[in-house]
C-alpha cells in the first residue's frame, strides 16, 4: 500500500545526509567527548561543528547555543531558569496557546507561587497584543511566546513582543519548535533572549535539541551534575543527536527559501481542493496575516476527526487531530478553545503538515480519499448549517 505521511508537526522522517553524518558516532567513535583521552576528545570537535551549524541557522554565535534532550528540555530550562533569575522578578507570561511544554511548565510554576498571565489569541489565533501588554510588569521574569503554533501554523509577532517584554525589563523567550527550518529567523534583529528548538522537527533525530540563550544572560541551570555545556547543562554529549542536529541545521538553511515556497505553494493548492470537495470543510486561522508554509487545519464539519483519521490510516494516510486523547476521555484542542472555535466543532479539525519530502502526487491521492470517506461519513451523520 502507498503511505503519506502528512505528520511533519509531530515529527519528520530523517534526512538521509543527517544520517550518514550520524552514523560513525553511532559506530566507531563513540568515546565520550569530555574524556581526558583523545578517542573522546576528538569527539568535541563534532559537538563545535553542530553548534556552528545550529547557530548559523538562528543568525546567533556558536558561544549563545547549547545541547538540550528538546524542545520540552529547552521550554522548562527558560522559563524555570528566568523565574530564579532575581528574586524581585517572578511573573511568567505566556499565550494562551503554547504547546504543553511552556504551558504546563508554566502552570507547574504558579502553582509554586510563581505569578503567571496567559494572553490571549483573536479568532485566527493571532496573538493579541494588547492583552499581552497589559499582563508585562516590571515584576514580570519572563515572556513566552511561540514563534509558530503547532495546530493552525499561525506565525505570532516575535518582534513585537520581545518589544513588549523590553520595555518592562523582561526576558523574551520563544518556543520556536515548529518554525526553525521553515521560515527564516534571525535572533538579534527579532529581539529574543532565548530560544528553544527541536532536532526531530527538522529531518534530524529525536530526544536532541537546543537552546539558544542571549550572551551575558545569566540562566541558571537546570539540570546539574557533570558540568558539561560550561556548566549550563549536565549530562553526557549525545555525540550521534548533536552532529545530526547540526547537519539538519544545514540542510534547513540550505533549503529554507526553496522549501519554503514549495510547501506553501502545494499547501495552498491542497486547502483549496479539499474545501471545493469536501462539502462543510473549512480552513482554520485561514485569515491570520502569516501562517507557515506546510501546516494547516482543516474542520470538517459534524464529522468526528477520528472517524476520518482512522479511515485515512486504513488506507496508509497519516495525519493528526486538534484534539488529544488521555486516558481514553477526549479533550478538545486548548489552542482551538482559545480561538473561541467550540467543542463539536474542535472535535472535527484534522491537521495535516507537510515536510520538503511532500509531493503534489501525495496531495492529490490524499484528497481523493478525503473527498470519499467524508461523503461517506457525511451519509451516517448530516450536518446542519
Ligand atoms: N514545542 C512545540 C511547539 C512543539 O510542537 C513540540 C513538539 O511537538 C515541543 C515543544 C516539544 O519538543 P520535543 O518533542 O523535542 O520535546
Amino acid at each position: 500500500m502507498k503511505t503519506v505521511y502528512l505528520d511533519n508537526a509531530a515529527t519528520t522522517k530523517i534526512a538521509p545526509e543527517v544520517l550518514e553524518t550520524m552514523m560513525p558516532f553511532l559506530t566507531e567513535n563513540y568515546g565520550n567527548p569530555s574524556s581526558f583521552h583523545s578517542f573522546g576528545s576528538s569527539q568535541m570537535e563534532a559537538v563545535e561543528i553542530a553548534r556552528g551549524q545550529v547557530a548559523r541557522l538562528l543568525g546567533a554565535k556558536s558561544e549563545e547555543i547549547y545541547f538540550t534532550s528538546g524542545g520540552t528540555e529547552s521550554d522548562n530550562h527558560a522559563l524555570r531558569g528566568a523565574v530564579k533569575m532575581d528574586s524581585s522578578r517572578r511573573g511568567i507570561v505566556i499565550s494562551a496557546v503554547e504547546h504543553p511544554a511552556v504551558l504546563d511548565t508554566a502552570r507547574s510554576l504558579a502553582k509554586e507561587g510563581y505569578p503567571l498571565g496567559i494572553a490571549e489569541v483573536d479568532t485566527n489565533g493571532e496573538l493579541d497584543s494588547d492583552s499581552l501588554q497589559q499582563l508585562v510588569s516590571t515584576e514580570t521574569a519572563i515572556v513566552s511566546i511561540m514563534a509558530a503554533n503547532n495546530e493552525t501554523g499561525v506565525v505570532m509577532p516575535l518582534k513585537e513582543s520581545a518589544e513588549i517584554a523590553h520595555r518592562s525589563g523582561a526576558l523574551f523567550h520563544t518556543d520556536a519548535v515548529q518554525m526553525v527550518g521553515k521560515e527564516p529567523i534571525d535572533v538579534h534583529s527579532m529581539g529574543i533572549d532565548i530560544l528553544s528548538l527541536s532536532a526531530h522537527k527538522l529531518h534530524g533525530p529525536k530526544g536532541v535539541g537546543a537552546i539558544y540563550i542571549k550572551k551575558g544572560i545569566q540562566l541558571p541551570p537546570v539540570l546539574t551534575g557533570g558540568h558539561q555545556e560550561k556548566g549550563f547543562r549536565s549530562g553526557t554529549y549525545n555525540t550521534p543527536g548533536i552532529a545530526g542536529l547540526g547537519k539538519a541545521a544545514e540542510l534547513a538553511l540550505t533549503h529554507l527559501d526553496d522549501t519554503a515556497v514549495k510547501e506553501r505553494a502545494l499547501r495552498e493548492s491542497f486547502e483549496k481542493k479539499i474545501v471545493d470537495s469536501c462539502p462543510g470543510s473549512f480552513i482554520v486561522s485561514e485569515k491570520a496575516a502569516h501562517r507557515l508554509p506546510g501546516t494547516v487545519t482543516i474542520i470538517f464539519r459534524g464529522i468526528e476527526s477520528e472517524a476520518v483519521l482512522t479511515l485515512l490510516d486504513m488506507q496508509g494516510v497519516y495525519a493528526s487531530s486538534g484534539s488529544a486523547c488521555s486516558t481514553g476521555s477526549k479533550n478538545s484542542s486548548h489552542v482551538l478553545t482559545a480561538m473561541g472555535v467550540d467543542f463539536n466543532l474542535s472535535n472535527s479539525a484534522l491537521r495535516f503538515s507537510l515536510s520538503r519530502y511532500t509531493t503534489q502526487e501525495e496531495l492529490d491521492h490524499t484528497v481523493k480519499l478525503l473527498e470519499s470517506i467524508v461523503e461517506r461519513l457525511r451519509r451516517i451523520s448530516p450536518y446542519a448549517e
